[in-house]
């Protein structure tokens, strides 16, 4: 699932909670939760044609995107509106939300670290043998978005 996705979520729980630690638990529980839900994206990358080469140039303008708009957010006013205790919950509650993708991509970088922690990622990733198609997988990630950012108070 989009990183955007992830970090609107802690920040919606770190507004909810204002308490970092709980709010960082919570958060990186939450991506997990996100995760089981059939979105689509693993197959953005599997069903790719083109060679490696291309492949990590399509991963890498995904992530781009991804975090071109992840920064658009995270300066915008949707996610700090209240005081400065629940500006910290809410950082902490993104830095939860992101922190399993994090361990995963260091396992890909280093095939080694995070070995547990990779595997139970995608077994919760690919839990429910359902597959939508990438663009419903868009659609379906653009709506919880966007459902997370009307929840704002
Ligand atoms: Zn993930």
């Amino acid at each position: 699932m989009l990183l955007t996705v992830h970090a609107t979520a802690g920040a919606l729980i770190g507004q909810q909670i204002n308490n970092p630690l709980l709010a960082f638990i919570l958060s990186f529980v939450s991506h997990f939760v996100l995760d089981l839900v059939p979105h689509g994206d693993q197959d953005w990358i599997d069903e790719y044609k083109g060679d490696q080469k291309s492949k990590v140039v399509k991963i890498i303008m995904i992530v781009a995107v991804d975090i071109v708009i992840l920064l658009g957010l995270l300066v915008s006013r949707f996610y700090f509106i209240d005081s400065f205790a629940t500006g910290l919950s809410i950082a902490s509650g993104i830095i939860g939300g992101l922190l399993p993708d994090f361990l995963v991509g260091c396992h890909e970088l280093s095939n080694r670290l995070f070995k547990k922690f990779y595997r139970f990622h995608f077994w919760i990733h690919d839990l429910i043998k359902v597959k939508p198609t990438a663009f419903q997988g868009v659609a379906f990630q653009v709506i919880i978005t966007g459902i997370l950012l009307l929840s704002f108070r």
